[in-house]
């Protein structure tokens, strides 16, 4: 599944470039110039890269994912007996897709971008080019909390570079000058998108916690739902296995979503 919308693609690339960009300065002006002699050098560098591994692993997840599209029916489906009582008598929170011409199961939102019906769909994000919804919002809020992380580290490895004295350290002026150009240039795009990210992350939680996706924040659903705790709303995202895994952008999560479709045929 891959939306070709230019702005979504535009943005992917962004990221990529962005997460290159803050990799290139940590490694080449962060740990070659003022840690090369010391153990925090190679430590910094393999846990730095170990965090953009996971976060491009979880947008690439996220990315090329289903966010839960709901498949089209074999064939056209009559709508005149809509409003009769026999129809849909198990089903009767399922309400009509008429740009998909289809029944769509409960919370259950037509994206314009991607022209389809996602099921448990929050919001079409133009970072993975994609919908978040029941499917891959898991990789979605993994690939926020690794952003979050990254931009923290490459904040406080700038800092620390700077409030640290280093004797040992190039002291010609053209090499001395392009460092801080640079640390500069990372400070400002890591904490752009690290507030950009921790915004988005304080919402995604809001929505689970409050069981609205973003779509029906606006209609107000989730008070009617019955009560379940933060850890079961959680784990309706994240999956069931331990907490500890929720990270893990390797985990499939497709298991629990093989919901049965109506099929309505002329
Ligand atoms: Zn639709
Ligand atoms: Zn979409």
């Amino acid at each position: 599944m891959f939306v070709k919308d230019p702005c979504g693609i535009i943005c992917v690339l962004v990221t990529y470039a962005a997460v290159l960009y803050a990799d290139y300065v940590v490694i080449r002006w962060i740990v070659l110039q003022t840690m090369f002699n010391s153990l925090w050098g190679p430590f910094n560098a393999v846990a730095f890269n170990t965090i953009v591994f996971f976060l491009i692993m979880a947008h690439i997840r996220a990315v090329f994912s289903d966010p839960g599209v709901v498949p089209l029916p074999q064939s056209r489906v009559d709508f005149s007996d809509i409003h009769s009582a026999e129809t849909g008598c198990e089903h009767v929170d399922w309400t009509v897709c008429t740009r998909c011409e289809m029944y769509r199961p409960p919370r259950a939102h037509h994206c314009r971008i991607c022209k389809r019906c996602i099921k448990r769909m929050d919001h079409h994000c133009p970072w993975i080019n994609n919908c978040v919804g029941e499917r891959n919002q898991k990789y979605f809020m993994q690939f926020l909390v690794y952003v979050a992380i990254l931009s923290g580290y490459a904040i406080t490895l700038v800092v620390v570079s700077w409030i640290k004295e280093c004797p040992d350290c190039d002291p010609t002026i053209l090499i001395k000058q392009s460092r801080i150009m640079h640390c500069i240039i990372l400070l400002l795009e890591s904490a752009l998108f690290g507030m950009f990210v921790a915004a988005i992350l304080v919402d995604q939680l809001q929505a689970i916690f409050g069981d609205e996706t973003g779509v029906e924040q606006v209609q107000h659903k989730g008070p009617y739902r019955a009560h379940k705790s933060k850890y079961a709303l959680l784990s309706e995202v994240c999956g069931q296995q331990h907490p500890l895994m929720w990270l893990l952008p390797c985990n499939s999560t497709s298991r629990r979503f093989d919901t049965p479709l109506i099929d309505y045929h002329i």
